[in-house]
């Protein structure tokens, strides 16, 4: 087990964990696009640059990552998105409820 106090670091193809998609168009490390109604530690996420807030998108094929330039693109490996996502909430003092 690896804890990680550092998700993002700010030079594509260095260090990395697992897969953070990097953005098709200037090649900064991707931070995971969240839609919906966030959670309180989304916002907070997202002040910090860990997160992007999407809104509400209704769309076919929606974008799920966003670069600090604010490329938007879509990956299709939904896992690494969700894993990134909880991994930025939890570092901003999300818990998960149980059902
Ligand atoms: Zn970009």
């Amino acid at each position: 087990m690896r804890l990680i106090t550092s998700p993002q670091r700010r030079t594509p193809g260095g260090y990395s964990f697992g897969v953070i998609p990097t953005c098709p168009d200037c090649g900064g490390p991707g931070v995971p696009l969240m839609f919906g109604l966030p959670v309180r530690e989304a916002f907070d996420a997202a002040a910090d640059g860990q997160l992007a807030l999407g809104g509400c998108i209704v769309d076919d094929e929606p974008p799920n990552w966003q670069c600090a330039q604010q490329h938007r693109w879509r990956d299709a490996d939904e896992m690494a998105w969700e894993r990134q996502l909880l991994t930025v909430l939890v570092a901003h003092g999300y818990t998960e409820r149980g059902d």
